[in-house]
């Protein structure tokens, strides 16, 4: 093995990219990598990998080998002593389309990508070498590219660049919910919970590698139950962890996150301010969660307390989704809006279904409905929570164990002014006495509710009916408000549960390509694995799920801390001021189109160029037909594309008379149709047309600068009096992209934002 001395002066002297790093930044570099010796024909990284290191050969030498569809392994390159590989993964986020394989003995170095990445934000010298490296390098598997993007899946896992000891914490009223993961052993946490607080005998039920156990205690505090628990984990049977102290992250599942927070967030003191400010519209939770954060803060006292929150998966409803038809005062002033929840659940099971058919996340078009003590539904569109049945609070939506779901507000009045109660006694009434319940007069259980209707209970019979129908009627609207469903998953106990439940509630919707194979649901367990139940020749695929929010809030913790890693060095650098253009709506066309609309032959006229090198406006226009309206004299950008896409945004969704859904450019997908007209001819095209994501463009270049990556999501300031704040902005890469940030005409004239104005990028806020 090299020696650290050599390894130094190998990195210092030999190897370009670093020539100019300090000692210190070497040092940290030798510190946090790999040193791994490989042999002939041995695989360092393999095609399909999600890059995450950036290789250094420090003695003998790697090929680079595409396989062929054929099977054939073609050598596209080799590295010898001192090169770099897997730089392009640094920007890319893509998966590796080819392997790198050992051409003899050899000793790499192993650099975790993120630690790089932030060591590397303020070299200039070494990010314009890598730059050049990766055009020369990228163009020369550019064509290999596209072939894999479609099934880049995500696998949801615990990586991590060091061991993080992790403790997920859930407070309830009277209970604690919590759960263990180191992540060198991610597969081996250690999950318990604590009923029955404050009662004469609170029970302590754990599971730690298939083991059930149960203790009986008297708990009188939340305070004495994070005693019992730390008490489990730190015993000498366990041994899970030695002291507290050596705890890394708490992961706190909060409920309420207002509309502030759409994404794990390290709590600061500023962060439990509003935590508790939210507590106004949850009431019963977020002031348990609190008393977890303040035990945690000072039990556990070397880590970082991580919130998570139930909200935050639903902050890309858009507004005609979360808006209540009510004065909108009541929204604009006092927040009064749908929220939603069970997000983690929702992310998690949706997550995992995209893993498990081997599909890219933001390909697909996800229902999930979770279905435990709490019900809710989401529709989840390209990788957006789009809508969701739970509101501003928990009770909207399905009906569920003792809450009842959609009713007309109007028989709340009439309640409150007939029986003469008072919001408290009401509360109860939705909350706890209503549902499964209430309809069946017997349990909140649908065990209980199933066995009774075997019995021929006729309000048991009525309530697996209500709930199935209810249920029933989400999933419709869900793919009506989607135009149409790519899967739809189960979880939660009776989601996982029920085959009952899950069947009466997809029955008979062939017609909609819904068909499940009622052996396989029935035979199914779906709390013990992922289950395919649906029937062959199925358009729509029908999955169960085991949710596990446990596992995504201790993902969510890991996420925080690398985009707080990277938003820490990227505020370290001066400000990169991002020019922001406001664009107008367009078309851009493909060669077929082209030629139906002007003729066999024709090519498009070049006029001015556009701010992104490569791309025109051309002198040609187009008239779009809707269904409502036209509009004329639209603007085509070239160069031409493989698929037409026509890009608009509210105002002209409404002068067209169509829907259109938030996607990324190139992403039409189940997208709606419209009508070209050209001078020689008119297309109807059946899909194409989209509202941008808000998007930067960068080159490989700005995104080394920046410590960003293709498909990352980030969060931008405008300058300015009244400083704007986008929170869901796309960032894309490419080689010939100049800087800049997109945003549609109704975005700029609603937040006052003109072309020109400058933005300035202040966090990661999602990286896949
Ligand atoms: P929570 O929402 O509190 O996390 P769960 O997801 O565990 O709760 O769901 C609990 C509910 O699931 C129970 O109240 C019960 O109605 C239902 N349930 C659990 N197992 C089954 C089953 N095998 N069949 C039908 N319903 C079930």
């Amino acid at each position: 093995m090299i020696s650290r001395e050599i390894l130094f002066s190998i990195l210092k002297n030999k190897v370009e990219l670093f020539n100019n790093f300090s000692d210190k930044k070497l040092n940290i570099i030798i510190d946090g990598s790999r040193l791994v010796t490989i042999e002939e024909n041995e695989t360092v990284i393999e095609e399909g990998d999600k890059g995450r290191f950036l290789g250094v050969v420090l003695s003998g030498g790697v090929k680079i080998v595409r396989v062929e569809n054929d099977g054939t392994h073609r050598v596209i390159g080799v590295f010898k002593e001192y090169d770099i590989f897997g730089e392009i993964a640094l920007i890319t986020n893509e998966r590796t389309v080819v392997n790198v394989i050992g051409s003899r003995h050899s000793e790499i170095l192993l650099i975790p990508q993120s630690l790089f990445s932030r060591l590397l934000i303020s070299e200039q010298s070494a990010i314009s070498y890598l730059s050049r490296l990766i055009v020369q390098r990228a163009s020369e598997i550019s064509k290999f590219q596209t072939e894999t993007k479609s099934n880049d899946y995500r696998r949801i896992s615990l990586d991590f660049e060091k061991r993080k000891q992790i403790l997920v914490i859930n407070c309830g009223s009277s209970s604690l919910k919590y759960a263990y993961y180191d992540t060198y052993k991610p597969d081996e946490p250690f999950k318990g919970i604590i009923e029955r607080i404050g009662e004469r005998e609170a029970i302590h039920k754990f599971t730690y590698m298939g083991n059930e156990q149960k203790s009986i205690n008297f708990v009188p505090t939340h305070k004495e139950a994070f005693l019992e628990m730390i008490k489990v984990l730190s015993s000498d049977r366990f041994r899970v962890f030695k002291d507290p102290c050596d705890i890394d992250i708490v992961g706190h599942r909060v409920v309420h996150g207002g509309d502030k927070y759409n994404s794990p967030t390290i709590i600061t003191d500023e962060v439990e301010e509003e935590i508790e400010k939210a507590s106004i519209y949850a009431p019963l939770h977020n002031p348990i969660n609190l008393i977890g954060i303040k035990e945690s803060r000072m039990l556990f006292k070397n880590a970082i307390q991580i919130a998570v929150f139930d909200t935050a998966f639903h902050q890309t409803m858009p507004p005609y989704a979360f808006l209540y038809a009510f004065p909108y005062e009541y929204y604009s002033e006092k927040k009064i809006r749908r929220y939603g929840f069970h997000g983690t659940s929702h992310l998690y099971v949706s997550l995992k279904a995209a893993e498990f058919l081997g599909k890219r996340y933001s390909s697909l078009s996800i229902i999930t409905c979770h279905l435990g003590n709490g019900c809710s539904i989401c529709a989840i569109d390209h990788g957006r929570s789009i809508d969701t049945s739970m509101g501003f609070t928990p009770v909207e939506g399905l009906i569920m164990g003792t809450r009842c779901g959609d009713v007309d507000p109007g028989v709340l009045i009439h309640i409150m002014r007939t029986e003469k109660i008072d919001y408290n006694q009401l509360d109860k009434i939705i909350n706890k006495f209503s549902g499964l319940r209430g309809i069946s007069g017997l349990s909140n259980d649908m065990r209980e509710i199933e066995n009774a209707a075997s019995q021929s209970n006729y309000r048991a019979l009525i309530a697996i009916k209500s709930f199935s129908y209810r249920l029933r009627k989400y999933i419709g609207s869900y793919i009506a408000a989607m135009g149409g469903v790519d899967v739809i998953v189960f979880t939660g106990g009776i989601g996982q549960g029920s085959s009952l439940v899950r069947s009466l509630s997809l029955q008979g919707l062939e017609f909609m390509g819904i068909e499940i194979d009622e052996d396989l649901n029935k035979r199914a367990d779906g709390f013990k694995q992922i289950c395919d139940i649906t029937a062959k020749g199925s358009k729509v695929k029908v999955l169960i799920i085991p949710t596990d929010e446990e596992f995504m809030i201790a993902k969510g913790c890991l996420d925080a801390i690398k985009n707080f890693e990277i938003t820490k060095e990227i505020n370290k650098i001066t400000p990169i001021p991002i020019p922001i253009e406001v664009s107008a709506y367009h078309v851009h066309l493909s060669r077929d189109d082209v030629e139906k609309l002007f003729g066999a032959g024709y090519k498009l006229t070049f006029d001015h160029e556009l701010s992104q090198i490569g791309q025109y406006a051309c002198r040609e226009r187009v008239n779009l037909i809707g269904p409502k309206g036209r509009i004329d004299n639209v603007r085509i950008l070239g160069p031409e594309r493989n698929a037409t896409q026509v890009e608009i945004s509210m105002t002209e969704e409404f002068k067209l008379g169509i829907n259109a859904p938030i996607r990324a450019s190139g992403d039409i997908e189940g997208t709606p149709g419209i009508t070209i007209e050209g001078p020689k001819g008119t297309v109807k095209i059946n899909k194409g047309v989209i509202l941008t994501l808000k998007h930067i463009h960068m080159s490989f270049e700005d995104a080394l600068r920046f410590g960003i990556r293709d498909g990352d999501l980030v969060q931008v300031k405008v300058e300015g009096e009244r400083g704007i704040i986008f929170d869901e902005v796309l960032v894309r890469v490419n080689k010939d992209y100049r800087l800049a940030m997109h945003i549609n005409t109704d975005e700029a004239n609603i937040s006052g934002i003109k072309t020109g104005d400058i933005g300035f990028i202040k966090s990661v806020i999602r990286r896949d």
